[in-house]
This record gives C-alpha cells, sequence and structure tokens, in this order.
C-alpha cells in the first residue's frame, strides 16, 4: 500500500509545487510587462497604512524624458473614499495606477500614501497595500474558489465565502452544481466578462487591502450584470479607499470625487452634480452618454 500511496503523494507534491511556481512566474512575467525599472532605496521602510489617505503632489512624469504626459497634476483621496477618473483614450488614467504602484518613478512632485512618500519605502509593502482589479483578469484553469484563494494563499472558508458574498458571487456560485468547486476552464472561458471581473473582486478583497484601484471592463456587460459589479464595487468602497478608472458613467455618479483627465491634465475635478452644473467636459459626456 505504502508503495503506491509514497509515489502518488509525491506527484502531489510536485504538483502543489509546480501550481506554486506557475503562479510565482505569471506574477514575474506580469511585473516584468510593467518595466520595473525602479528600485527600492537601500534604507526603504515598510510602509504602513493606518488610514489609506492616497495624495498626488503636482505629479510630472512622461515614459520619455522628452515628451511630458503628466504635467504637475495633484489630487486628493480621504480614507474610505471613492475617486473616479474619466477621460478620452490616452489620457493617462492607466499610467496614473502605474505610478501609484511605482512601476515608474516621476519626474518631480511626489505621491504619498497615508503622508509617506512612496518612493521611499519598500515596493513588497507598498503592493501589499493595494489591491487592484484589472480589466481583462487572469483566471488560472482551476476551481472558483482556488481562484479566489490567489489572493490570499493561507485564507480560511470562511474568509473565501465572505470575499464571495461582497463581491455579489455568493447566490451565482450556490446555483452551480458543483459549487465553488466549478472548474472555470482556460483563462476563465466558462464565465462571462462580468463573472470573470468579480472573481477578481472577490480575489482583491481576500488580500484586504487598504486600498483598492478598479480598472472598469470597458467590453458591454448586460444591465444586470454591471449593476453587480457596481453594488460589489460599492461594497469595498464602504470600508477602502478606491480608485476607480470609470468607463460608465453609472460608477462615477456617487463618487466623492472625479477627476477628468485630459493630455494628462486635470480638465474638471467635482462631483457628479458639480460638474453637471459646471457645464462643461463631464456634462457633455454625460449628454451624450444619456443619449445613447
Ligand atoms: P485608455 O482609456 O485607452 O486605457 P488611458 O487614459 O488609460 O487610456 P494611458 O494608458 O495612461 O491612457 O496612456 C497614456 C499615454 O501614454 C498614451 O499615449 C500611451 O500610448 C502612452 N503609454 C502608455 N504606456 C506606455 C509605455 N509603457 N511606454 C510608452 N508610452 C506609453
Amino acid at each position: 500500500m505504502m508503495q503506491i500511496f509514497l509515489p502518488l503523494n509525491f506527484l502531489g507534491f510536485v504538483y502543489r509545487e509546480m501550481k506554486g511556481a506557475f503562479a510565482g512566474i505569471e506574477r514575474m512575467f506580469a511585473l516584468l510587462r510593467r518595466a520595473p525599472a525602479v528600485q527600492d532605496k537601500a534604507d526603504a521602510l515598510a510602509l504602513t497604512v493606518p488610514e489609506g489617505r492616497v495624495s498626488f503632489e503636482q505629479v510630472s512624469f512622461g515614459y520619455s524624458p522628452e515628451r511630458s504626459l503628466i504635467d504637475n497634476l495633484s489630487f486628493e483621496v480621504e480614507p474610505r473614499q471613492k475617486l473616479a477618473i474619466v477621460g478620452p483614450s490616452g489620457a493617462g488614467k492607466s499610467t496614473l495606477f502605474k505610478l501609484l504602484f511605482r512601476f515608474y518613478d516621476i519626474q518631480s512632485g511626489c505621491i504619498r500614501i497615508d503622508g509617506q512618500d512612496i518612493s521611499q519605502v519598500s515596493q513588497h509593502s507598498l503592493r501589499q497595500a493595494i489591491g487592484v482589479v484589472p480589466q481583462d483578469t487572469v483566471l488560472f484553469n482551476t476551481s472558483i474558489v482556488e481562484n479566489v484563494r490567489y489572493g490570499r494563499v493561507d485564507a480560511t472558508d470562511e474568509d473565501v465565502r465572505e470575499a464571495l458574498r461582497l463581491a455579489h458571487l455568493d447566490e451565482f456560485v450556490a446555483r452551480l452544481p458543483e459549487g465553488w468547486d466549478t472548474q472555470v476552464g482556460e483563462r476563465g472561458l466558462k464565465l462571462s466578462g462580468g463573472e470573470k471581473q468579480r472573481i477578481a473582486i472577490a480575489r482583491a478583497l481576500l488580500k484586504r487591502p487598504p486600498i483598492m484601484v478598479f480598472d472598469e471592463a470597458t467590453s458591454s456587460l448586460d444591465s444586470q450584470a454591471e449593476r453587480a459589479i457596481m453594488t460589489a464595487i460599492n461594497e469595498v468602497a464602504r470600508h477602502q479607499t478606491t480608485l476607480v478608472i470609470a468607463h460608465r458613467l453609472s460608477t462615477v455618479v456617487d463618487a466623492d470625487q472625479i477627476l477628468v483627465l485630459r493630455e494628462g491634465q486635470v480638465a474638471e475635478r467635482g462631483t457628479h452634480p458639480q460638474l453637471l452644473a459646471a457645464g462643461g467636459v463631464y456634462a457633455g459626456l454625460w449628454r451624450a452618454q444619456q443619449q445613447e
């Protein structure tokens, strides 16, 4: 019996190791694609985030020295507030997120989290503090529960259940014959775009970071899927500082602050009613989307 058991046990071990290594490689490639040209300071401290206040102070940045993209940009997000960033394609919205993660160093100004300059803290501690829900979630070809657990590998079943509930996936999962053991298929192909994004939300929630960033999917979702994601984002935003690149104005309406970005500068800022009353770019966008 032991003769059979031991090799099988070993194979199980190899499989788990390989799967762990695969997740690591995925992460490494994801980071390499983002050109990690930045280095930790020799005496870099760990970031501590008791509150979750994010501030950009007169930040300027360009991917190349001769072409500035972000120009003297400032904003502050208070703890547990929601900031929505809107603007045309190429305005620099995703770049702001990359700067917050310190995938690049800025040319001038300062980005702070709870008062600490992010260029002075370790990149590891910075990235631990921020949960990210990208537009296109990478799902692994395994079960729903394992995909969520990638957010924090030592999470208990109870934690995973709670994350699924907050991401408004609990009812969906309950309806599946195999529940959360359901396989998602290669790259999550057996799930809709909205379900995949909610798995990413659950995964990010499990990490319990004090700051969450969302890059809202541009792909069209039906209105029910859109509502489910909205509710999930709002649930997150009640507990965590939330920054969202918004493509649908429904995400924006209840934000504490909206930045309208154009060519790397803040063209307008305010709440939805304030921006409508101002009658500028945002009000025009709003009218156009209403007519659609
Ligand atoms: P979208 O809504 O289309 O995602 P965005 O507002 O998020 O656009 P960014 O992705 O921040 O815009 O890009 C802003 C500008 O910077 C674009 O002109 C883009 O081509 C350029 N850019 C983005 N990433 C890089 C990079 N790694 N190297 C050089 N230029 C880049």
